[in-house]
Order: C-alpha cells, then structure tokens, then sequence
C-alpha cells in the first residue's frame, strides 16, 4: 500500500490534474478528484473506474468560492476517509493586458490559484499533524519565479503560491509532513484556451510525463525532501 494512500487532486477534469489522477491510480493510490464541472468529472470518473475500481471517486466544488475551498476537505473526509495527500492543482488564468481584466476575473485568478490551496492545507494539516503523516504538492509554474506581461494576476498568484508552500514547509516539516512546490513551463494542456495535444513535445510538457514525475515524489525515501521540483521541456525559451 502506498505510504500516502488517499490523495485528493484539485483541478483533476481535465489537462495535468486528470493524468495526475490515473498515474496514482495506476501506482496504487486511491483518489478523490475535484473541479467544478461535474459532467467532467463524472465521465472521467467512469472511465478511470473501469480499470481501478472504487479507488476513484469525485466532488464537485467551485474553489473560486472561499467558502466551498474551506469546507471541502472535510466534506471529502466524511465522504471517503482521511486525507494522506493533497495536490493542489487547479489553475485558472487568461493571457491579456491587466487593464483588460475584470475585477471579478482578477478576484477568481486569485481565489483558485491562492486562496483555495491555503484554506485547502489549513483545513488538511491538522489531521495530518494528528497522524503525523501528510504530503502536500502545489502546483505552482516557472512564473512563480518570473514576470511576464499580459500574466501579472496569474504570475502574482503562483508567486504567492511559492511563497506560501515554503513556509508552510517549514512550519509542518517537524510533524512529519511534506510539502513540495512544483514549478512546471509550459504544459500541453487546454489552459487558457489551448487545445490539448496540439503542441510539439520538446516544446511543451506532456501531462502524463509531468504527472509521473509529480506522482514520484510520493515514494522519496522518508527522509528525503524536495521542496520545490522546476521542470520544463527541452526546448522553451525561459
Ligand atoms: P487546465 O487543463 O485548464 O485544467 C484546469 C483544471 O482546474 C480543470 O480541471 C478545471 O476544471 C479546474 N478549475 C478551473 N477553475 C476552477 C474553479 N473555479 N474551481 C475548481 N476547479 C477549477 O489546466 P492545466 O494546464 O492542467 O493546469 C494545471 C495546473 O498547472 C494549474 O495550476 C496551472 O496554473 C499550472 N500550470 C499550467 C501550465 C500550462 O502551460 N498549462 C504551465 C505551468 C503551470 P473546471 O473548469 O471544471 O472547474
């Protein structure tokens, strides 16, 4: 059995959260997926239980709802046992000038991409703590390092994102509890409007190859830490 047997995958219909999924499932986990579409998840949910069984179960949750993201993880321990890992994966951000931006999609940028993975590790740590246990994963981006016009509420957010996950790090590390911040370039995703598969692979991240990687990180010796995994294709320009 998989030393973080129960993992809840934010963002988990489609793009990397999905490939997240069925690699810990393939790698004996069992897995809670959560998005807001519940179409999405439903028939990604039966797919994956074809080959897995009721390892995959799913809840839907808007996380650009503070109120939603701070009830979820009970809701999903209620529903389908203690939390061993959370990966906190969902993003959401568009690609325009900052003056074109409403209000309200700088408030959701913020909401998915910061505030629902902190309301989401408040809500899971002290079990983990209790069991001294637990690994969390913030998929954050190589922007959490760098600036880039036309992205300052995404870069903004996945800068904060790092920040937190380093100091949540170190307030959970002597309770026996990971926390590793991952820092992708540019995945082959529908983010953002892209079309999934539609980008060369030396170009662009593979969600299967990340998510493996990602889904690595769960078997690290225990005394082994890695804080913050940055991967990119071969050949992006950063
Ligand atoms: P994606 O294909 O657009 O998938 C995003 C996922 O987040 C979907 O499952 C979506 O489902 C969910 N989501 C969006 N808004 C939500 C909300 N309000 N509440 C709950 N779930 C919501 O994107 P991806 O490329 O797989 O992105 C995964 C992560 O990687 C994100 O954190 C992104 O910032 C990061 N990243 C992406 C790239 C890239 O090039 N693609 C590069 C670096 C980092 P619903 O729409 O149904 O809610």
């Amino acid at each position: 059995m998989p030393r973080y047997e129960n993992v809840l995958v934010t963002g988990a219909s489609r793009g990397l959260g999905a490939a997240l999924a069925a690699e810990l499932l393939a790698r004996g986990h069992r897995v809670v997926t959560t998005a807001r579409h519940e179409g999405d998840l439903a028939r990604q949910n039966h797919l994956l239980r074809e080959q897995h069984g009721d390892r995959i179960n799913f809840i839907v949750a808007d996380l650009s709802d503070s109120v939603a993201a701070q009830h979820l993880v009970s809701h999903v321990e209620q529903r389908f046992g203690a939390l061993d890992a959370l990966i906190n994966n969902a993003g959401t951000g568009t690609y325009k000038p900052l003056t074109e931006w409403s209000a309200g999609e700088v408030t959701t940028c913020m909401n998915v991409n910061l505030l629902a993975p902190m309301l989401l590790t408040q809500a899971v740590l002290p079990g983990m703590m209790a069991r001294r246990r637990g690994y969390i994963v913030n998929v954050a981006s190589d922007l959490a390092r760098r600036p880039l016009a036309n992205m300052s509420a995404y870069v903004a957010s996945k800068f904060g994102l790092l920040g937190f996950s380093g100091s949540v790090l170190r307030e959970a590390k002597s309770h026996g509890i990971k926390v590793t911040a991952v820092l992708p370039g540019i995945i082959d995703t529908a983010f953002n409007g892209a079309v999934q598969g539609s980008k060369e692979e030396t170009w662009a991240l593979r969600p299967q190859a990340l998510a493996s990687q990602i889904a690595a990180l769960f078997e690290l010796p225990e005394n082994v830490l890695l804080d913050e995994l940055t991967i990119h294709p071969q050949h992006q320009d950063f």
